[in-house]
């Protein structure tokens, strides 16, 4: 294994804890995206799957306004209160993959790509969970 991986959290282990940790993807802005030009058609990206309850490997299916990319929205409770810390879900940007000998693919979150965790009203939530853009078909 290479050192960089260390700093990688694996998809395989993170799953949504029930009731304390929920996952969404969403569109939201990434500045780095935006100076390469991202999403094109074809750029690979994470999806949390709402049916699957897991990381999906997705692709743009068209040139998108640069900067505007999937997102995975973290929420979770902690003190009473409601937090979110998002990370840009494209591919060279806030997760990578390797591929084993076998071919398959692992894909990681950079741990560094998260936003600081913020506190979020439960009308904020529920308009992030509600606002679905169906451009990228997540
Ligand atoms: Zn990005």
């Amino acid at each position: 294994m290479n050192d960089w991986i260390t700093s990688w959290i694996y998809f395989e282990t993170l799953k949504p804890k029930a009731m304390e940790e929920y996952f969404v993807t969403r569109v939201g802005f990434c500045m780095k995206c935006r100076k390469a030009d991202r999403p094109k058609t074809g750029d690979e990206f994470i999806a949390f799957g709402s049916t699957s309850k897991q990381f999906l490997e997705k692709e743009a299916q068209h040139n998108g306004l640069a900067g505007l990319t999937p997102h995975t929205y973290k929420i979770f409770t902690k003190d009473g209160k409601i937090w979110v810390q998002s990370a840009c879900a494209m591919n060279h940007c806030g997760v990578g993959y390797y591929e084993d000998e076998k071919g398959v693919k692992h894909w990681a979150m950079y741990e560094k790509s998260w936003s600081k965790p913020r506190e979020i009203s439960k009308a904020d939530l529920r308009a992030l969970i509600d606002f679905k853009d169906t451009g990228y078909q997540i």
